[in-house]
């Protein structure tokens, strides 16, 4: 015969928060809530070491391709814009990383990042946003 305490301890508790269970056998989690933050507390976990192992690289490009995003809007009005370079550099672009590059007819070197481009002046970027020019 076991005990009232022993049956105590056996009660099975919440994967995610550590509660006791009650109700019908076999449950894992207090409630939904529960079972939601403990499967994206698994996806997180997953992701992270995932990222552990990316090459540096893709998330270089990863932030690269953040920061070229932020300046969207200016290219309403035209499809090239000039940012400072050390504004562009302070956010943490780093323009040694690109997906390709190329050298265009007036022999300027541009760099890619999926549909923007830069090019590098002594004090600016060049910015120009459009997948086109590389065709
Ligand atoms: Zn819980």
């Amino acid at each position: 015969m076991t005990s009232t305490s022993e049956q105590q301890q056996e009660k099975p508790t919440c994967n995610y928060c550590g509660k006791k269970l009650y109700g019908r056998e076999g449950k894992k989690y207090c409630n939904v809530d529960c079972k939601n933050n403990y499967n994206s507390r698994i996806r997180s976990e997953l992701r992270s070491k995932e990222n552990e192992f990316l090459p540096d690289a893709f998330s270089k490009i990863r932030v690269n391709y953040r920061i070229l995003n932020n300046y969207k809007d200016q290219f309403e009005k035209s499809n090239l814009i000039y940012v400072e370079k050390e504004d562009i550099l302070k956010l943490g672009f780093n323009t040694q990383y690109c997906i390709k590059a190329y050298i265009d007819d007036k022999k300027i070197l541009w760099k890619n990042c999926h549909d923007y481009s830069w090019s590098e002046y002594e004090g600016s970027i060049a910015i120009r946003y459009g997948m086109y020019y590389w065709m």
